[in-house]
């Protein structure tokens, strides 16, 4: 089976729109409102190293999307979130997103330290903005920045 890359982050930072943008179908995940979606959604991306680098080339990966990991006192809802922290948990790649307005997310919270941190909505802000050095600016919606995060994954797996 391919590895697995999993995204975090608050709602509404572009999780979504990012996963629409790799698998190359639109439409379907974006809609979610935000803080009610239970089910995963994914798909099976190829990650193509900038210049389809010829002694590695494509490599496939289970890109998925998580719902979120908030607390709730509803047990069909916590079951959902220990479902996820799973999942989180035995992921190959963290990716943790955040976007201008959603700061990034108690990463004590969640199950295990992140390995690709990424801001969103790189066409609505400047650039270099975020206090993380480390983090890839990108925009999901018109696609700058995917490839910089493209290689930072392949790089953890
Ligand atoms: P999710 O809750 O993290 O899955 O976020 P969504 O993918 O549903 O996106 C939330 C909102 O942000 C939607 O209105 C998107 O159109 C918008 N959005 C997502 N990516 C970008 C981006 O790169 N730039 C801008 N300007 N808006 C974006
Ligand atoms: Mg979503």
């Amino acid at each position: 089976t391919p590895p697995t890359v999993v995204v975090v982050g608050r709602p509404n930072v572009g999780k979504s729109t990012l996963l629409n943008r790799l698998v190359g179908r639109s439409a379907s995940v974006v809609a979610d409102l935000p803080g009610t979606t239970r089910d995963w959604v994914g798909g099976l991306v190829e990650l193509v190293p900038e210049g389809g680098d010829p002694t590695r080339g494509a490599v496939a990966v289970r890109w998925l999307d998580t719902p979120g990991l908030r607390d709730s006192d509803d047990t069909v809802e916590q079951r959902a979130i220990q479902q996820a922290r799973s999942v989180v948990a035995s992921a190959d790649v963290l990716v943790l997103m955040r976007d201008p307005e959603n700061d990034w997310p108690e990463v004590a919270e969640l199950p295990r330290e992140p390995d690709v941190w990424v801001v969103n909505k790189a066409d609505a802000v400047g650039e270099a903005w975020d206090g993380r050095a480390d983090a890839i600016l990108v925009s999901a919606q018109n696609g700058e920045g995917i490839t910089a995060l493209t290689h930072a994954v392949l790089e953890t797996l």
